[in-house]
C-alpha cells in the first residue's frame, strides 16, 4: 500500500518565475536509517507505510507519492557578505505541503535527491554525515523548544558521492513551516520584479503572519512580524549556546525557523568570539555577532519590501521604524531567558548587569557553558552545591563573589528553593549535542555502517532536561577541548 500525504502544493501554484519543475533523481538502493515517528503522526502520515518499501522508495525520491508536485524553488541570497542573485535549491526538493490533522501545513523537502536547475555544476547530492549531523541537532533543537525545521527521515541511498573522497550518500526529509527564506524575496527584488515580491508577500502572510493583512499596513506589519520572529528565535540560540555559522540570507527563514544545519555547533566552554566554520574566516558569524547579523539580514529584507512599503520617504521611514523594533525586542527575549535560567522569575533592575557580569567570568574563566547553568539549579537550592559550580571555572573565586550577589537578588524573588531549582531546570538543559558525540556518532556510521552511537544520542537528546543517570556522560564536555573544531558546510 502506498503511503498516503495530505498534499496541497500552493507554492508550486505561484508563478514560474519561483521555482523549476523537477523530479528527485532515483536512488539506486534506498534504505530507511531513521523514521522520526513521532513527528509523522503529528504530520498525519502512518510511520508502518513508510517503513514499507513503497514509503521507503517515496522518502529516497525514487516514487512519486500521489498529489505531489515536487518543485526546486528559486532564491538569491548574501553569502558571508557578498550577492549571488541566483542560488535556489541546488541539491532539494520540495516534495509538496502537507496538511496536518491539526490544519497546519508543513513543507515536506528531500534534501540531497540530485541535480536541479539550479545546482551550479554540484551535484545535488548530500553525504551521510551530514545528513546525520542535521538530523541530530535539528531533532534536538527541537526538543529544546527552539523554532527549527525537522527532520522527518535519513535514508542512505546506496549510492556514493565524490567529496574529498568517496562517501556513502544519503538523503535528508527535512519538514519546515516554509523554505521561504530573505533570500527568496532579493531573488526578485535585484530583477526589480516588484509584482512578484508583492505575490511573494502575500503568499508569506498568509503562511506565517495571517492577522497582517488585515493590519492598516499590511506588509509593515509582515515585516515587523519576520523581524519579532527573528530577535526572539536569536535570543533563543544564545540561551542554549548555539553558533549557526552560516547565517546567510538564503539561510534565514521567514517563519521564523532555525534552518541549515551545515556547520552549526554548540560551544562547550563560553566564548562570545567562538564560531567553528572552517569557511568563515574572521568569524563574521562568531556567536556574539548573532543578533547584530540576523539585523543585518533583515534590513537585507527590508530593502526588498520598499516598493510595497509607500512611497519614496514614506517607505524608507515605515522600515527602518520596523528594524528599530529589532533591538528591544532581542533584548527583552534576551532578558527574559537567561533571568529564568538564573531563576530571577519577577525582572529588576540590575539584572542585565548580573547576567553580564556572569558570562565575562565565564569567558575568562573558560567555564563550560552549559554545565555551568545546569549546575546554578542545584546551588540555587543548596549553597553548599557552589562547588560543583566553581570548579568548572579556571579560576573559581570568579565565581564565589558573583555567587554572593546571586544569592542577595535571589533574595528578593517569592519562590521557594525546591520550585526555583526546578524552574531553573527547566530552561537549563542537560544534554546538548556536544560536538565530539556528534562526531563519535558519523564516524562510526560511516566508518563502521554502525548507527547505535547515533540512535543512542538521539534518544539522549530528545529529553535535554531530564537527569538520565545512566547517559551522564553524554552531559560533558570533551575530555580535552583544543579550541580547535571545525564544521564543514557541504552536505
Ligand atoms: P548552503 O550552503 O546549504 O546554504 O547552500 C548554498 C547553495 O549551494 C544553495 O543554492 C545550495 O542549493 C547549493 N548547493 C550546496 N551543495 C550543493 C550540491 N552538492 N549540489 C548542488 N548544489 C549545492
Ligand atoms: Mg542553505
Amino acid at each position: 500500500m502506498t503511503a498516503h500525504f495530505n498534499f496541497d502544493n500552493s507554492y508550486a501554484r505561484l508563478p514560474d518565475a519561483f521555482h523549476a519543475r523537477v523530479l528527485p533523481s532515483s536512488a539506486r538502493d534506498p534504505r530507511l536509517i531513521a523514521l522520526n515517528r513521532p513527528l509523522a503522526g503529528e504530520l498525519g502520515l502512518d510511520a508502518g507505510e513508510l517503513e514499507m518499501p513503497e514509503g521507503v522508495e517515496i522518502l529516497a525520491g525514487k516514487r512519486l507519492a500521489p498529489g505531489s508536485e515536487p518543485i526546486a524553488t528559486a532564491y538569491a541570497g548574501h553569502q558571508f557578505g557578498g550577492f549571488t542573485p541566483r542560488l535556489g535549491d541546488g541539491r532539494a526538493v520540495l516534495l509538496g505541503e502537507v496538511i496536518g490533522p491539526d490544519g497546519r501545513r508543513h513543507d515536506i523537502q528531500l534534501k540531497g535527491s540530485g541535480t536541479t536547475p539550479f545546482s551550479r555544476g554540484g551535484d545535488g547530492r548530500a553525504a551521510l554525515g551530514p545528513v546525520l549531523r542535521e538530523y541530530l541537532v535539528s531533532e534536538a533543537m527541537a526538543a529544546l523548544g527552539i523554532p527549527t525545521t525537522r527532520a522527518l527521515a535519513a535514508l542512505r541511498t546506496g549510492e556514493t558521492v565524490l567529496r574529498e573522497t568517496e562517501l556513502p550518500g544519503a538523503v535528508l526529509v527535512r519538514v519546515a513551516a516554509s523554505h521561504i527564506r530573505i533570500g527568496t524575496f532579493q531573488f526578485f527584488a535585484a530583477r526589480g520584479d516588484t509584482e512578484s515580491v508583492r505575490r511573494l508577500a502575500d503568499h508569506a502572510m498568509a503562511r506565517h503572519d495571517p492577522d497582517a493583512a488585515g493590519a492598516a499596513q499590511p506588509y509593515r506589519a509582515f515585516l515587523d512580524g519576520v523581524v519579532a520572529r527573528q530577535a526572539r528565535l536569536v535570543a533563543r540560540w544564545m540561551e542554549v549556546g548555539f553558533i549557526h555559522g552560516v547565517m546567510n540570507t538564503d539561510n534565514m527563514s521567514i517563519s521564523g525557523e532555525t534552518i541549515d544545519y551545515g556547520p552549526c555547533a554548540f560551544m562547550d566552554a563560553y566564548g562570545p568570539e567562538t564560531f567553528f566554520s572552517s569557511i568563515d574566516r574572521g568569524g563574521r558569524y562568531a556567536y556574539g555577532n548573532q543578533p547584530g547579523i540576523a539585523l543585518w539580514n533583515l534590513t537585507r529584507l527590508a530593502e526588498c519590501l520598499l516598493p510595497l512599503l509607500g512611497e519614496g520617504e514614506e517607505a524608507v521611514a515605515a522600515a527602518e521604524a520596523s528594524l528599530t523594533g529589532f533591538a528591544p525586542a532581542y533584548l527583552a527575549a534576551h532578558r527574559d531567558g537567561f533571568g529564568r535560567k538564573l531563576g530571577l522569575m519577577t525582572p529588576a533592575e540590575g539584572d542585565e548587569t548580573l547576567v553580564g557580569d556572569l558570562l565575562d567570568r565565564m569567558a575568562a574563566g573558560k567555564a563550560d557553558f552549559t554545565l555551568t547553568f545546569r549546575r546554578l539549579c542545584d546551588a540555587a537550592a543548596d549553597p553548599e552545591r557552589d562547588r560543583e559550580v566553581r570548579d568548572l571555572f579556571i579560576d573559581p573565586t570568579a565565581y564565589d563573589d558573583w555567587a554572593g550577589r546571586w544569592r542577595d537578588r535571589l533574595g528578593g524573588e517569592a519562590m521557594d528553593g525546591a520550585a526555583r531549582r526546578a524552574a531553573m531546570r527547566a530552561a537549563n538543559p542537560a544534554f546538548i549535542p556536544r560536538n565530539h558525540r556528534v562526531e563519535e556518532a558519523i564516524a562510526a556510521a560511516v566508518a563502521e555502517g554502525d548507527y547505535g552511537p547515533f540512535e543512542q544520542l538521539g534518544r539522549v537528546l530528545s529529553r535535554p532536561f531530564d537527569d538520565q543517570p545512566e547517559y551522564a556522560a553524554y552531559a560533558d564536555p570533551p575530555a580535552f577541548d583544543t579550541g580547535a573544531y571545525r564544521t564543514f558546510c557541504g552536505t
